[in-house]
This record gives C-alpha cells, structure tokens and sequence, in this order.
C-alpha cells in the first residue's frame, strides 16, 4: 500500500488544503473530500475513473463539501465505472441533498452508479482486498476514525477530534496513524494536540505517527517548537506535507 497526504489543513488555512490522503493499493481509496480537495486530487491524478472509493469521516465542509465538484466532474470526463461512498449511518442521504444543491439536476445524468456503504462504530468491512474498520473520536460533529488494512500494513486516518479509547484499539501497533493535532499542548473541545498524541502514539506502539488539520496561526507561529519536539523524541513523528507520499 501507498500513502499519499493530498491536504493537510485545517477547515480555513488560506495556505493548506483540507486535511485528505489518498491510499494506494489495487484498491484507489480517497479518505476525506472537503472543498479545496478536488483540486489536490486532479493535479494528482485527472483520470475520471481513477478513485474505487471514498471515505467521509463526518459532516463538516473542510471533509465532505468536495464530493459535489468531485462527482460532478466525474459525469462531464464521462466516467462510467461505479464509484463506492463509504460514511457513517444517516450520511448518505445528506450526500444525495448535498449533489442536488450543487448542480441542480445534474445528479440524475451521472452514468455511473454510486453504491453508498453506511457503516458505525466497531465495525470491521471487506472493500475489495482492504479491511475497513471504524472507532468514533471526541469532536464536534459525530466523526469516525478509519483503519485501512492491505494485508500487509495498517494505516489509520483519525478525521476530526481528540482520541478515545476506542480509538486508541484501532490505532494499537498501527503501521502509520494520520492524525489531527490541532494545537501543541492546549485541549480544546473536539479536537487533539501534539503533546496528547506523541504519548498516545507511545503507549500503543504505533510505528509513525503523521501530524495534520493543525490550527492555521498555531502552524504559522509554532511550527519551530513542534519540529524541536519530533527530534528529541524517539517514537517517529512526521509534519505531513501536501502532495507528499509516505514512504514505509
Ligand atoms: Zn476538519
Ligand atoms: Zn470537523
């Protein structure tokens, strides 16, 4: 498998796009879809068929509101080969709203099928040659942290929020954990920081720990103390960069 950071920022960075990664395997996985993404992905790749799939970890725009452009571009490049919406339960008919207001009656001429999986938490799904499984964070809006499993690695992607320990399971001995750190130190409701997180990523092993979605002027001012921290550390902890691939 292969790990590719598309956006690494926060809902309103004027300098990052939305926070989004694109897994590689037989299996094109897209996890997260929020409006500056698009853009990321077709620089990426432009093929129409490209993407099998992509996750929606929960309803806010910096994740989701990129699935209208996406899709709708999708039908004008004449793509034909189905496309699979994965999302957490009561997601898919948000989705649905979300394309017609869009581009009104556009959805309809789409000559390729949408097959929306809804999932929830603890479970564990077959998607072609991945195991998908899902735990809930602390965040605002309900969001579901993924665990995508080739086989042979195990990447997790935290969408929104501070880490429980349902999440802590999923995450346990993990290849790669992509997460959201929003702040260094600070708690702040619904979402993690880098000190929590290092710690976190100690107790349950995980091999390297990615740090995405942080807070637009902490990333501005503080970015030398993050830096500083990640070196004197010996768990390996990375500032996941736009369009860079992570290498195993
Ligand atoms: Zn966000
Ligand atoms: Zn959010």
């Amino acid at each position: 498998m292969r790990v590719v950071f598309l956006g690494v920022g926060e809902a309103f960075d004027e300098n990052n796009p939305n926070n989004a990664h694109l897994i590689l395997s037989k299996t094109k996985l897209l996890l997260d879809c929020g409006y500056s993404v698009p853009v990321q992905l077709w620089k990426y790749n432009s093929n129409q068929s490209f993407l099998d799939a992509v996750y929606i970890s929960h309803r806010h725009a910096d994740h989701y509101f990129g699935i209208c452009p996406l899709l709708t571009r999708m039908w004008e490049e004449k793509r034909s080969k189905p496309l699979t919406i994965i999302c957490q339960k009561g997601l898919k008919k948000v989705i649905i709203k979300l394309l017609e207001i869009g581009y009104p009656g556009f959805p309809k001429k789409f000559k390729f099928k949408i097959n929306f999986i809804e999932v929830k938490s603890g479970q564990t799904i077959n998607f072609k040659e991945l195991k998908l499984s899902f735990a809930p964070t602390r965040h605002t809006a309900y969001n579901l942290a993924i665990k995508v499993d080739d086989g042979k690695q195990k990447v997790c992607y935290s969408g929104d929020g501070d880490f429980t320990n349902k999440t802590e399971q999923l995450y346990h001995q993990a290849d790669l954990v992509i997460h959201e750190s929003y702040l260094f130190q600070k708690s702040v409701l619904g979402h993690s920081s880098v000190t929590k997180l290092i710690a976190m990523a100690k107790r349950n092993e995980i091999k390297c720990l990615a740090l995405t979605h942080l807070q637009r002027a902490f990333r501005k001012k503080d970015l030398q103390k993050v830096k500083q921290r990640i070196k004197q550390e010996k768990v390996k902890i990375i500032l996941a960069q736009p369009g860079k691939e992570y290498k195993f």
